[in-house]
């Protein structure tokens, strides 16, 4: 039976899931959290047995993958008898730059490529590296694969991912849009596909992964055309805590005014700003909406500014598709939220959407919530970025 754990490394967490690749079923996941503080957590869920949370000190990733790994060989909690059993493990990179427009083996020339593309993601793939690293020391003979959220994006056309700066900035840096959440909008797209019974190949469709990070993608004919992102995933809409579309002029204004560092007016526009700053409730969109029933205006301002800019990318890629066969809602909030779905949703006849509230009322489902008569379904597609991460996996490790 083939086996392939899916491993996706933060800076101090470690999300892992094991699926059997016969029959795509998940045989645990898990979670370990607070890498190299104090007190850290493995929480394991096996399928058909009871799960366990482990506290203790987890000074560094390899450590943590080494609970993982105890985890999945507990005689009580685990569901593999020897390590050998794992076929293929395949890794989510954040950044993948210009060098990788699919999923590559790991080697140790990849390895080193990895590390290049550090210099444009520093917030992001130092975590995934080290991630690697630990998992090739702790299982020296499983191969590998890495899996880039930029990937699906290499697609777009050089007019929509350069920016208006010197090219010269784009030739000496790799300044320039990359676009994220890849394997999640190439999911649910060929997802969509499926649903709507019609060939990917000849669908204009608009994606929106929607959660704590948010990203909207152009797919005509198959391929990212767009996508709301940028060179960081800092670019876009209003999300969570990170500020989305500012005019730059902003930027050196705030830093002057405030006194900041270029390294704490980052983390300051990723971490303090987004619906969580205009609110001043929550990044967390089950919160602002209850704060906004009960009359919060600043919380009822953030979801009026999120669903308005969700609405602005809509009409904006139809256009540059001329034309909509579907849209498509993932990720926490799409996925979940009948509220904000509606907002989004509301008043766009003229593109062809029309959404039925009561087939809205779904959460973490598939389904289509639009009108017969609607000519661009509105679908929500629940996204398996995991999934997706194995199946790249093994196909590469089976075509090795
Ligand atoms: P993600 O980053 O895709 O895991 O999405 C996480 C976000 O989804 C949370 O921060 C919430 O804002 C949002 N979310 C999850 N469930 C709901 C819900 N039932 N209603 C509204 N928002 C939700």
């Amino acid at each position: 039976m083939l086996k392939v754990l899916v491993i996706n490394c933060g800076s101090s967490s470690l999300k892992y899931q094991l699926f059997n690749m016969k029959d795509q079923s998940v045989l645990a996941k898990g979670l370990v959290e607070r890498i190299g503080l104090e007190v850290g957590m493995l929480k394991h869920m096996p399928y058909c047995k009871d799960k366990i949370e482990v506290s203790d000190n987890i000074p560094n990733h390899k450590v943590a993958v080494k609970m993982m790994l105890d985890a999945l060989l507990d005689k009580n909690h685990g569901v593999l008898k020897d390590i050998s059993e794992i076929s293929a493990v395949g890794h989510r990179v954040v950044h993948g730059a210009e060098k990788f427009s699919g999923s590559v083996k790991i080697t140790d020339e990849v390895m080193d490529v990895l590390k290049e593309c550090v210099a444009i993601a520093p917030l992001h793939n130092p975590p995934n590296i080290v991630g690697i690293e630990a998992a090739r020391e702790m299982l020296p003979d499983v191969p590998m694969v890495g899996v880039f959220d930029t990937a699906f994006h290499q697609t777009m056309p050089q007019y929509a991912y350069m920016y208006g700066l010197p090219y010269e900035l784009y030739e000496k840096y790799a300044v320039r849009r990359y676009g994220f959440h890849g394997t999640s909008h190439c999911f649910v797209s060929a997802e969509a596909a499926k649903m709507l019974n019609r060939p990917i190949e000849e669908l204009k469709m608009i994606t929106l992964h929607l959660g704590n990070g948010s990203s909207i993608t152009a797919i005509k004919n198959g391929k990212s055309i767009e996508n709301s992102m940028g060179f960081t995933p800092l670019e876009g809409i209003i999300m969570g805590t990170r500020c989305g579309n500012i005019d730059p002029a902003i930027v050196p204004f705030i830093m002057e005014k405030e006194g900041i560092s270029p390294d704490k007016m980052n983390e300051y526009l990723n971490k303090k700003c987004g619906v969580y700053g205009i609110s001043g409730v929550s990044s967390d969109f089950r919160d602002l909406e209850e704060a906004a029933k009960n009359g919060n205006k600043r919380a009822d301002l953030a979801l009026k500014m999120f669903s308005y800019q969700a609405k602005k990318f809509i009409g904006s890629y139809a256009a540059i598709m001329n034309g909509l066969d579907a849209i498509v809602f993932t990720g926490g909030i799409g996925e979940n939220s009948a509220t904000m779905r509606q907002m989004i949703c509301k008043d766009m006849e003229y593109l062809g959407i029309k959404i039925d509230e009561a087939k809205n009322q779904v959460r973490g489902k598939q389904a289509d919530i639009s009108f017969e008569e609607a000519k661009a379904k509105a679908l929500v597609i629940p996204t398996n970025e995991e999934l997706m991460i194995a199946l790249d996996t093994m196909s590469l490790v089976k075509t090795a």
